[in-house]
């Protein structure tokens, strides 16, 4: 037996119960047994699902043990799968994908036709052990923590597939929107360790401590009515060259819009703004601009980012926040009021 995280009601944080009679899942063919170290704890895959709200409640077959990426040491393997793993640490992603549909034969699994999750769609990570499909798990280098390498493994594949998308490298430009959040703070030290200048946009206030300790170049207020003209300033006139917005909200949009860049791109993976945003096609055009949404990363992007973090991309100290996994209940109820900063880990002790 095993202890784990289970709910077999949707409500608020305290419908999690930790218990201590979960069986120990045995890995099928084709699968890894995780002993699970650290946990990312995730805005919409996990709080917003516990919640009960869309878009991945409705997937949940109760009870459940919620819990997408995480971290730890290969503890089992199934009969096809090479043993010499066990023992191996691991980073571990959540998406499940056929690898047969139109999609992913192009390889692009973030649009797969069943595209799944860990955590909604089977058994996460909230428990000692978690089995996965073994296409999912990553080695990780050994100086690398749990605690990082589950913030990498929530945040890096997605932040490097938007900085392909973006054409992030030496040179470039690139502003981040929610710089403060576990995406945002994650894209743009990936942009910094790419070479390019870096901009962080948030709310300032008590988030400004902690985009002061990040390496960026310069720190701006979301909220300023001059984003823009400040932008803009910085740049010698010339603009930034991409935004990365993970927010999608309109009063935002207008202030960082005006100073992307002639041949500038917009990066979109979020919309937690309901009002639609205000999209002239004349200046898109005359200047060469381009929008573009990405959803996650893919398999290929997923790989590279971990060939990054082998190569010394590291998150900054300040940008993980720990805290023990049995604290769920106040971990799940900072998320979700929005008094968490950087990405939230659940260590399993
Ligand atoms: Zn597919």
């Amino acid at each position: 037996m095993m202890r784990a995280w289970v709910m077999e009601r949707f409500g608020p944080p305290d419908v999690l119960q930790l218990r201590d009679d979960v069986p120990i899942p045995d890995p099928g063919p084709g699968e890894v047994r995780v002993r699970v170290h650290a946990i990312a704890v995730a805005r919409t895959k996990d709080v917003a699902m516990r919640a009960g709200n869309p878009p991945f409640a409705p997937r949940v077959s109760l009870p459940h043990t919620p819990g997408t990426e995480h971290a730890g040491i290969v503890d089992a393997v199934g009969t096809d799968v090479d043993p010499d793993r066990v023992g191996t640490r691991v980073a571990v992603s959540a998406v499940l994908s056929c690898g047969a549909c139109a999609a992913c034969v192009r390889g692009h699994e973030e649009a797969c036709a069943t595209f799944g999750l860990i955590g909604v769609d089977r058994a996460g990570s909230y428990g000692e052990y978690v089995v996965v499909p073994v296409g999912n798990v990553h080695a990780i280098p050994d100086g690398l923590s749990f605690t990082h390498a589950a913030s990498l493994a929530a945040n890096g594949g997605v932040a490097r597939a938007q900085l392909d998308a973006g054409g992030v490298g030496p040179g470039t430009i690139v502003a981040v929107m929610g710089a403060a959040g576990a995406l945002g703070s994650t894209a743009a030290t990936l942009a910094k360790h790419r070479g390019a200048t870096v901009f962080a946009v948030d709310q300032l206030g008590r988030k400004k401590d902690v985009l002061d300790a990040l390496p960026f170049d310069a720190v701006f207020d979301g909220g300023d009515p001059d984003l823009a003209a400040q932008l803009r300033a910085r740049t010698d006139g010339w603009g930034v060259d991409c935004v990365i917005d993970n927010l999608g909200l309109a009063p935002l949009w207008a202030g960082y819009r005006p100073a992307v860049a002639t041949l500038g791109r917009i990066v979109v993976s979020g919309a937690i703004g309901r009002d639609p945003i205000p999209m002239e096609l004349l200046p898109f055009y005359l200047h060469s601009q381009s929008l573009l949404g990405v959803r996650t990363g893919n398999i290929g992007q997923v790989r590279a980012l971990w060939d990054d973090v082998r190569a010394g991309f590291r998150l900054a100290d300040s940008a993980v926040v720990a805290r023990p996994w049995t604290d769920m209940h106040e971990v799940h109820a900072m998320v979700e009021e929005g008094r968490s900063v950087g990405q939230t880990v659940a260590e399993v002790g």
